[in-house]
């Protein structure tokens, strides 16, 4: 653990992933600690939107579905995403937003446990995930039961009516990390699913979909895997489920032979059936060149830097911060931890638009939850140093209480 600035500088020196950060675009100064929310951007992005703007589409336009392979989009970037999930290339797609592809598998996994109606998940899930169970209740009224209860109460939510355990790995305010192998072999021995949200571990830790038996999973592009604003969603079906599987949105695109245009739906082999409509070209493409910046890259290395950047921000901020009445909001134990640290303070939302205007960008959730997420592709140990530097000044020069941190914006 390091113990001056000068030993994070080292750090940063022998750090294995060191090369990772000129594949980014940050401001010079600015220390970026949302990737969690919003993935800086690879500047092999802007390459390609401008070859897949100027060329592909200015020039080639229609013939680029086939000379480009524009249609293959969601299956080649979900075999790229494959391998940073513990999972082979053909159970992987990419499509729509997290949210649909949570519909379209938390649905699927009904029909793939006939006679079982009920969906188990957490309270303080992330809200798609439970609107989007809300809504499919509503679709299918006594067809679906939801049962949301507390970690704690898993042993007596689990019974031979439950159909599927909707989890998400890493907890979204408290950063929390469910082991998901102990929960899948939990599930299993009910006779369920487990279906995984991936959107805060993909790209930051270690997920390991086949080694741990999951059945179905959904993840977010935009986040660490640094796809841009709004960027494609992938989904997982694990190759036992892959015959069976039925998307309830049977759109053309998931259709066996799109191009005939018969009249009757017939789902296509594999992955394809879970598509719906058209793939969108220039952000599929955003992604598929923001995952080079993952090339060669081992994901225990990841995993590891990961865990110390996220410990060595927390004995700062105990070391530097001790009167400013922060609460620790996540685990201690890195292990326990995604790649984001929480911070709980009445005045949050003041702390952190001060903080930023300080150029430390984190973000806010309500009610009360600071929260600092460490992208170990382009977050140094020098720059957690100096975080913690800035919001301990925040802190003590009382920055925080000028009214123009006080205004809250749309999105927060
Ligand atoms: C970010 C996130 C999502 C995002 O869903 P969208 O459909 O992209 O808005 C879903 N689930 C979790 C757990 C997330 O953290």
């Amino acid at each position: 653990m390091p113990q001056t600035r000068a030993d994070c500088i080292a750090l940063d020196a022998a750090d294995p992933l060191a090369d990772r950060r000129a594949l980014f675009d940050l401001p010079d100064g600015l220390i970026y600690l949302d990737g969690n929310s919003l993935g800086a951007l690879p500047r092999t992005v802007r390459r390609r939107m401008t070859e897949v703007v100027d060329q592909q589409w200015g020039r080639d336009l229609i013939g680029s579905w086939n000379t480009h392979d524009w249609i293959g989009l969601p299956q080649r970037v979900g075999a790229r995403i494959a391998p940073l999930i513990g999972a082979s290339p053909t159970e992987v797609i990419a499509a729509d937003s997290t949210s649909a592809n949570l519909f379209k598998l938390a649905a699927a996994a009904l029909d793939l446990r006939p006679g079982r109606r009920v969906i188990v998940s957490e309270p303080g899930n992330f809200p798609a995930d439970l609107y989007i169970l809300q809504g499919l209740k509503d679709l299918l009224g006594d067809r679906v039961e939801l049962r949301i209860v507390e970690p704690s109460a898993l042993d007596d939510a689990l019974d031979d009516s439950v159909a599927l355990l909707l989890l998400t790995h890493v907890h979204y305010k408290s950063g929390a990390l469910h082991d998901m192998a102990a929960l899948t072999a939990r599930a299993h021995a009910v006779g369920a699913l487990a279906l995984w949200d991936l959107s805060h571990s993909t790209g930051a830790l270690e997920v390991d979909l086949n080694g741990c038996g999951a059945d179905l999973a959904v993840g977010c592009g935009y986040k660490y895997l640094n796809g841009g604003p709004g960027a494609p969603a992938f989904l997982f079906v694990a190759e036992r489920h892959q015959a069976g599987f039925r998307s309830p949105l049977t759109g053309w695109m998931g259709h066996a032979k799109p191009f005939a245009f018969d009249d009757g739906y017939e789902p296509a082999p594999g992955l394809t059936r879970a598509l719906c409509g058209t793939p969108p070209v220039l952000a599929m493409s955003a992604l598929d060149a923001a995952l080079d910046a993952f090339d060669g890259v081992a994901l225990g290395e990841l995993r590891a830097k990961s865990m110390a950047l996220g410990q060595l921000f927390l004995r700062r901020v105990t070391e530097r911060c001790a009167e400013a009445g922060f609460q620790r909001a996540c685990p201690e134990a890195a292990a326990e931890r995604g790649s984001q640290v929480s911070l709980r303070h009445p005045e949050g939302y003041a702390i952190m638009e001060a903080l930023i205007a300080r150029g430390v960008v984190g973000d806010f959730r309500a009610p009360n939850i600071l929260r600092f997420g460490f992208a170990p592709l382009y977050v140094g140990y020098a720059e957690v140093w100096d975080a913690v530097e800035r919001l301990a000044e925040v802190m003590a020069s009382g920055l925080w209480r000028e009214a123009r941190f006080q205004r809250v914006s749309a999105v927060t």
